[in-house]
């Protein structure tokens, strides 16, 4: 029977969906397809209709990942793409930091995200007073900041990084500034792993990620016991402890890359659970295990809220142009640097060197 009858779909739904139907099958059972293949041919209605497009965090759900998003990626791809793109309206299917980065990057373009609360662990955990009260502690040296924080904090920074690129950036960073010591902030298990791949001294802030800081390494042992087969792979947002005892770790990106060269049997992504649903769209025959964490906020985002944003043109993301001049220095600095020759992975074996951390 044709895809669409097996499903109960009309025929233009049936038609525009099949193509998405085949990547997320796995992971999407027939009876929330019925309500979803609808949906996902309206939003691309109506985004082609808006002149839209739709970036798409790693983290977003399967069905919105490989449905509506025309650029899917990490938050360093996606602030990317944002500047590079022709749109007049981008809908940030991520968080709001991310969103506040596109409209840094995009100011004339109209940045809307479909649910306002979508929030951030890390970017909640330190603001831009914090920032300057940093600067006045440790004045003349380079504050990198990490991606996941608001416009007011990176508009207090030197450089911004994301989790493909922090190791490299930090190193920039000590070179332009001819320092032994950088402050890399507000990731505490980032600023940690990084420390464990350079050496250049970090000076990091407590911040976390709710959703890899809840990894253990006894989580790890459990799943090598339960699955000795299977590689695990392990973001570096999680305590090092859980690198330590991974196979391999590295940003979203990496581990898509790792998986999709090395199609190992069975793997495990200590990460947020969708990234593993929407790999796993891309590398059929291998087998993804979990355990897994969800993002509350990347969870806010849905196909429902998705449509509603582009119907009703909700809800639009801005920032005061003083703000964004500033922060648009930081964000761009990085975005200028050379890619990283592959995408950066936290090579567990280098990071046996006296690992210089400083806590503010
Ligand atoms: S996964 Fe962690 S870092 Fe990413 S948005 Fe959620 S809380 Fe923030």
């Amino acid at each position: 029977m044709a895809y669409g009858d097996a499903l109960g779909l009309d025929e233009a739904t049936a038609r525009d969906t099949a193509h998405v139907w085949d990547k997320v099958k796995g992971r999407v059972t027939p009876l929330e397809w019925r309500l979803q293949a609808p949906l996902i041919a309206e939003i691309n209605r109506l985004k082609r209709q808006a002149g839209a497009v739709i970036l798409a965090h790693n983290y977003m759900t399967p069905e919105i990942f490989h449905g509506v998003g025309d650029y899917v990626g990490d938050s360093l791809g996606l602030a990317k793409e944002a500047a590079r793109s022709d749109a007049k309206i981008i809908v940030q299917a991520g968080v709001h930091f991310m969103a506040e980065t596109s409209k840094i990057l995009s100011p004339e373009k109209t940045v809307l995200i479909p649910d306002l609360r979508a929030g951030c662990s890390l970017a909640s955990s330190i603001t831009g007073a914090d920032v300057r009260l940093i600067k006045a502690r440790r004045p003349g040296l380079p504050v990198v900041t990490y991606v996941n924080t608001t416009a007011d904090v990176k508009a207090e920074t030197d450089i911004c990084c994301t989790s493909a690129n922090a190791v490299q950036v930090v190193e920039w960073a000590a070179r332009e500034w001819g320092v032994d010591r950088v402050i890399l902030i507000p990731d505490e298990y980032l600023a940690r792993n990084v420390a464990a791949q350079t050496t250049v001294g970090i000076i990091a802030w407590k911040g976390r990620c709710e959703v890899h800081e809840r990894f253990t390494a006894q989580d790890i042992a459990d799943m090598r016991e339960a699955y000795p087969g299977a590689e695990i792979l392990a973001h570096p947002e999680c305590p090092e402890e859980v690198l330590a005892a991974s196979d391999f770790a590295g940003s979203t990106a990496a581990m898509s890359d790792y998986v999709a060269t090395k199609k190992p049997k069975q793997v495990v992504l200590i990460t947020e659970c969708s990234m593993a649903s929407n790999v796993a769209g891309d590398v059929p025959g291998v087998e993804f295990i979990g355990p897994c964490n969800l993002c509350p906020h990347m969870k806010r985002i849905t196909l429902e809220n998705i449509r509603d944003c582009l119907v009703n043109r909700q809800f639009e993301v801005t920032v005061p142009e003083d703000i964004a001049a500033r922060a648009r220095q930081a964000v761009q600095r990085m975005v200028d640097l050379p890619p990283p020759p592959i995408p950066a992975r936290y090579d567990l074996v280098r990071a046996r060197h006296h690992v210089d951390v400083e806590l503010i």
